[in-house]
């Protein structure tokens, strides 16, 4: 279509078809569970696979929420599934991964917003994957404080709560969520657990501006984020937000340089760069700094 014809050259993807990769194909085939790697088609997944690094989704495929720029279906959700947390354990175990990234779709149908099933997937890796990391990548639980608790509690490497976009088009990209409410989650988090690195990303191309990037990273540095990954926005079909822009690698490098300096322990940028992209690193600097 004119759309990809129009994508930039370095958003076109090298294909590496490595055994790890395969391997790894054939072992979720037939699993009664959702990678974000395989149905966000995320462009990383080979690499990330072939890595051990894989993004589980979990309490099922069907979101609360419609945020105008992802692809995940809407409408109302599934019944729980309680054997989830012991299946995500064993898919991970079986895959032999080093770094074990789990989100959800955002249930707000739930009372606690689905934390205490984050909790016991967490628990349930660390009974059959000691040495893994586990990041989450969680919802904002409408605010919910006790549902934050109830995640933190089980102690993650990681607490991973994006805030998608700058603040003046939160509203506009991701409508049920609040900008603040999201940096107010993050604060909490370092305030309940502070050994706990957190982390957010960003996607770009949206329509926001160089200063309201660079600001958004002081606001995530003000309640003390130390991991921030920044992408470029991909438009998942002509329904979605379109595209306002594409960066170039140079200013995904040179956004990296403006986190650094703000003191971020690590921050990933660059076009491909998703949540869990190079997760696996991020939790070495977060435990080194
Ligand atoms: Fe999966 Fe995340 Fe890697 Fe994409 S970046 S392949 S979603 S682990
Ligand atoms: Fe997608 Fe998350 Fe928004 Fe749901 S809350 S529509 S899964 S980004």
């Amino acid at each position: 279509t004119h759309q990809i014809e129009r994508k930039p050259e370095w958003l076109k993807i090298k294909l590496t078809t490595g055994d790890n990769y395969k391997e790894l194909k054939n072992m979720m085939r037939g699993k009664t569970l959702h990678t974000v790697c395989e149905e966000a088609k995320c462009p990383n997944i080979h690499e990330c696979w072939a890595a051990r690094t894989a993004t589980f989704m979990i309490l099922g495929d069907i979101c609360t929420r419609a945020c105008r720029f992802c692809a995940v279906n809407t409408g109302m959700p599934t019944e729980l599934d309680l054997q989830e947390p012991e299946r995500v354990a064993e898919a991970s175990e079986q895959m032999g991964l080093r770094h074990v990234v789990v989100t959800s779709v955002a249930r707000d149908d739930l009372k606690d917003g689905g934390a205490s099933v984050f909790a016991a997937t967490i628990r349930a890796i660390r009974g059959r994957l000691p040495l893994a990391g586990v990041e989450v990548l969680i919802p904002d639980f409408q605010g919910d404080e006790e549902a934050l608790r109830t995640v933190l509690e089980a102690k993650p490497d990681i607490l991973n709560h994006n805030v998608e976009t700058v603040e003046r088009l939160s509203d506009k990209v991701r409508a049920k969520a609040k900008y603040r409410r999201s940096l107010e989650l993050l604060e909490r988090s370092k305030r309940i657990a502070p050994s706990i690195p957190t982390k957010s990303s960003i996607m770009l191309g949206v329509g926001e501006t160089w200063d309201e990037i660079l600001q958004t990273m002081d606001d995530l540095r003000a309640v003390d984020c130390s991991i921030m990954t920044i992408g470029q926005y991909l438009q998942p079909s002509l329904k979605h937000l379109p595209v306002s822009k594409y960066y170039t690698p140079e200013q995904f490098a040179e956004l990296k340089q403006e986190g650094l300096k703000r003191g971020f322990s690590h921050v990933e940028s660059g076009p491909l760069v998703r949540s869990s992209y190079h997760a696996h690193e991020q939790v070495q600097s977060a435990k080194q700094s």
